[in-house]
Parts: structure tokens; sequence; C-alpha cells
């Protein structure tokens, strides 16, 4: 029986430019990258990489993956994924249903995915039975620049170079008007305002934004999981979407009913394993998935070979930002608004050594 002989995690931190260089009304506020990459080998020698998510806590999320999550698996299969994230999900339920527990998970369960796909042989895509495509529609998702003038700027730069679709992160009004006004009628627009508002400041802004033709509206209240809040505010005539703050598909069970667009992470909401069962319920309900990815490890390799497998795929998030140096070799990147699927094997991932060194914090 091939094993899991050991799990390794590397914390990194990432310098990144937003592209603007005019005044700003405020210092950037987010300035570096954080996220841990998780190393799998097997007892036969094979490798496999994922990503769990950090933000701004890369050093927790290192703590989990290396103290909660590395113990339990060691010596154990590296056949069935997902029986065994379901009981990492059980064995650590005391530690969290979200948050740094299942993004310690999110990240083994990628990595062995990943290792899986590429024993057989296979791209990710190929392993989980096949690819409907080998290209896939990107939209620009712009930091919060908190100025109409630079949401301007970039926003139309975004629509130059060839997007369908840009998405800001501005809940001024005024900010989302000057988006309109540079992409033009004819390109998708989205705000996603990280849960700024109470339902009836919510209810207030979508009505207003309303005339701007909008794609989606990103979630608008807080708490994320007001489910019931999306709901109604499901009905005033403006997609909403939400789920980048959802783990498990059971969570999204609750969920996607209450809005047009389910956005699951693949490196927060329990792998590829979870994020399979959560694109099943999207299609159940008639709905596309719009996959959160604004990260450039192997969570947006293996939301690339996702977005390549499922038979409905929504449109990628590419974070619209030039880190200092790419984690992995030869990232495809967007060109006109498409992203090529890598061929694999597994998820297409291979790490930059000089990179990890240089950008891993100690
Ligand atoms: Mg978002």
């Amino acid at each position: 029986m091939v094993t899991i002989k050991s799990v390794d995690a590397i914390a990194l931190r990432m310098p990144f430019d937003d592209f603007y260089a005019g005044p700003r009304p405020a210092p950037r506020g987010w300035t570096h990258f954080e996220t841990v990459l998780v190393r799998v080998e097997s007892t036969d020698g094979a490798v496999g990489w994922g990503e769990a998510f950090a933000y701004s806590c890369a050093r927790a999320v290192h703590a989990a993956v290396t103290e909660m999550v590395a113990p339990l698996v060691a010596g154990r299969s590296v056949e069935d994924i997902p029986a065994l994230n379901f009981e990492l999900q059980k064995r650590l339920h005391i530690q969290g249903r979200y948050g740094i527990t299942i993004f310690a998970i999110s990240g083994l369960d990628i990595a062995l995915w990943d290792l899986a796909a590429k024993r057989a042989g296979k791209s990710l895509a190929d392993h989980l039975g096949g690819a409907h495509r080998d290209r896939l529609p990107a939209y620009a998702s712009l930091v919060r620049y908190g100025a109409p003038g630079a949401v301007e700027e970039i926003a139309g730069r975004a629509a130059a170079e060839g997007y369908p679709a840009v998405k800001l992160h501005e809940p001024d009004f005024d900010c989302v008007a000057a988006g309109r006004s540079a992409v033009g009628a004819s390109i998708g627009l989205m705000t996603d305002v990280n849960c700024a508002w109470t339902e009836p400041e919510a209810a207030a802004m979508i009505s207003r934004l309303k005339p701007l033709d909008m794609m989606w509206v990103e979630e608008p209240v807080f708490p994320p999981d007001d489910y019931e809040a999306l709901r109604r505010l499901s009905q005033l005539g403006v997609p909403l979407a939400a789920g980048e703050n959802a783990c498990t598909a059971l969570e999204f069970s609750r969920l996607t009913g209450a809005v047009a667009f389910p956005q699951p992470s693949v490196i927060k909401a329990g792998g590829v394993s979870e994020f399979l069962a959560i694109a099943a319920l999207a299609t159940a309900a008639g709905k596309t998935a719009m996959p959160h990815s604004p990260y450039f490890g192997p969570g947006y390799w293996a939301t690339l070979q996702l977005g390549a497998h499922l038979p409905e795929t929504g449109f990628v998030e590419f974070l619209y930002t030039r880190p200092d140096a790419w984690i992995g070799e030869n990232i495809p990147l967007p060109e006109a608004g498409h992203i090529a699927v890598p061929p694999g094997p597994g998820i297409g991932f291979t790490p930059d050594a000089a990179v990890l060194d240089r950008y891993r914090l100690s």
C-alpha cells in the first residue's frame, strides 16, 4: 500500500504591485500576499502540492497544517482522498468547521489530488474523468483603490487588455460608476464589498447600483452567513454572489439557493473533494459557480484544472496585480481575458525553489 510519507508546509509572504502610481486617499493597506504551500510525499516517491488560505495569518495556518493535520495522516493510504478529508473534518471539528482548520485540510486535500493525478500520469482534469475545455474565461479582480480616478484608470487598463469582465472591490457608488464608465457597456462589471453593509444599507446601495447593470454584487452584508438576508436582497433585481467565506458542501447547501452565483474557494472550502461536491450542488440548483481564486500558488492551478473538468464553469477570478515573483514555474496568465489550462501532470504546478527560499516566512 502506498502511504503518506511526509507532509510539509511552507509559509510565504509576497509583496505585490497594484499598477496604480497616482495619488491615493489613504496609504496602500494591502501590500503583501500571505499563503501556505503544502507538500505531500508518498512512500513511492511521488510529490503533490496544495495550498491553504492564509491572507494575513500564514504562521497560524502553517501550524494548523503541521501540528493539527500532518500527525493525523502520517502513514495513511493516499488512495481515498474524500474519505480522509471527511475523517479529518470529524477529528478536528472541535477546532472549527470554518476557518484555519478547513483551510489546512484544503491544502492537504489539493496536494493529495495532485499526487494522485501524477501517479496516474494524468492532468487532474483527466484524472477526474476528462476535460471539457482547455482554456477558461477570466475576469480581472481589482484590489480596492478607494478613489474614482484610480478605479477608472485601472479598470480601463484591464478592459483594454481584453478581459470580458472586471470586478471592483469598491463599496462607494462613485467608484463603481467610474468603473462602469471606464469599461463601457459591453464588459461585465461586478463589485465585491467584502461584507461592508447592514441589510438596510445593502438594500439601498443595491437599488442604487441597479442602473449600472452589474453582473453581480458580491458579499453585500455582514455576517456573510446571514443567508436569509442574502435571499431577501436577491429579490431586488441585481444578481448577488457569495461563498468565499463558506467552507464545506454542507454549508453551500444552505448558501446556494440564496444567491445567483455561489463562489467556492478551493483553498478554503475543503480542497478539490469539497469543491467537486459544491459544483454539483450549484449545477443541481441551475446556478453557475464562480470560483474564488485570488491567489497564485497551487490553488490557482487546481482551480484551472477544476474549471477544465467541470461540465459547467464560470469565470476564473484573476487578481489583477503583479507579485514580486511567481511561486510556480511557467504560470499560465490571462491573455485577452482567457487562461490556457496547463496539461499537467497533476495540477501542473512546479514550485520555483529560489522564490520559495526568498519569500519564505521564518
Ligand atoms: Mg470576494
